[in-house]
């Protein structure tokens, strides 16, 4: 699944190419993993994408109000709230073909001046923010292409753009999500995550990890404790930081989630560098594979030997994950160290299969 660094290097790659395009139209296919596709359908043609955001693990494509001057407004019906969805029955769909009407034919960027930048949003805008949310799950991919370029297959959405341009949405398992939110929805949505591993401070990093029982696997991958890491990077910066993953939180000393905060930030950073992992499939907005799966000091290296001392690298499962660690380096908590003699004895610890 794509952690923070992939949808990083996805999201500056769409910045970069997408970013300031208008939606023309939508055109939606398989919509299961969409929390309301006939919003995404209704709201999304006429908004010009303004940028894309990384968001913990996930996406956002913030988008402008729309086209429609505000005065206009006033000679019609008053224009619903778009966050009110029982507005939407009656005013929606017409407004969304209209705009769709209204953009069709005309030359890419010529309508621009109209929507962007003549500040009439400003005033409003913190009511007004509307995004579309993109969690990739495992197999997700957005990225630009020309019109004409055929469909890929598992293809279940695409957004027109202004400039002849199709995003599409490509996902063969669906297992990620799209949704269409504004105001209150969006910053409620925003709200149940945690902080942001490259932003949080040593000092809140110690306090939501060390004020918890769970395990340290477990709390790391909590989006609502931090948000965007996942499995690998977890192992990644346990070892790195010298922590076992069955580790309780509370039980950590200041020192270590120092330590932790410090490798977790340095081996996030150089993932983005090398644009992600590519482990099931991930590529980026041009197509491009991640290099990091390179650099992996213990994810999926069970069996294989420890690069800082030698000692073959295992697994066990914590908070429901698989997980990589160095027995040697990464001392197991005392609690579980019984516990794996008993089960040796019992024949149960030692076989080595993902
Ligand atoms: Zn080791």
């Amino acid at each position: 699944m794509p952690e923070l660094p992939e949808v990083e290097t996805l999201a500056r790659g769409l910045q970069a190419r997408v970013a300031g395009r208008r939606i023309v139209s939508v055109t939606l296919r398989q919509t299961d993993f969409m929390d309301d596709p006939v919003a995404i359908e209704q709201e999304l043609p006429g908004r010009t994408i303004e940028r894309i955001e990384r968001f913990g693990k996930f996406m956002l494509l913030r988008l402008t109000a729309g086209e429609e001057p505000p005065e206009k407004n006033a000679t019609e019906s008053p224009r619903p709230s778009r966050g009110q969805r029982g507005h939407r029955e009656k005013n929606g769909k017409r407004t969304a073909s209209e705009k769709a009407a209204g953009v069709e034919g005309i030359p890419p960027g010529k309508n621009q001046a109209r929507d962007d930048g003549d500040g009439t949003e400003s005033s409003t805008s913190r009511e007004n923010e509307r995004a579309l949310l993109v969690h990739l799950g495992m197999t997700g991919n957005l990225a630009p292409h020309f019109a004409g370029q055929p469909l890929a297959k598992h293809t279940h959405a695409t957004f027109a753009l202004d400039d002849g341009r199709e995003l599409r949405y490509v996902d063969p398992r669906r297992f990620g999500r799209m949704a269409y939110l504004a105001g209150e929805t969006l910053a409620a949505e925003l709200h149940r995550f945690g902080a942001d591993p490259l932003l949080v401070t040593a000092e809140e990093f110690a306090e939501r990890i060390r004020g918890s029982k769970a395990r340290i696997k477990a709390l790391l991958m909590d989006q609502s404790v931090l948000r965007g890491v996942g499995n690998i990077y977890a192992d990644e910066s346990l070892w790195k930081a010298k922590i076992h993953p069955a580790q309780q939180g509370a039980q950590l000393k200041r020192d270590e989630t120092d330590r932790l905060l410090a490798a977790l930030q340095k081996i996030l950073q150089k993932a983005i560098e090398m644009r992600g992992s590519s482990i099931s499939d991930f590529v980026d907005a041009e197509g491009l594979a991640g290099d990091y799966q390179q650099r992996h000091k213990v994810y999926a290296r069970d069996g294989k030997k420890c690069f800082r001392c030698g000692k073959t690298i295992r697994w066990m499962v914590v908070a429901g994950r698989s997980s990589h660690f160095c027995p040697l380096c990464q001392r197991a908590p005392r609690r579980l160290t019984g516990r794996r003699k008993k089960a040796k004895r019992a024949g149960r610890v030692g076989r080595s299969k993902r």
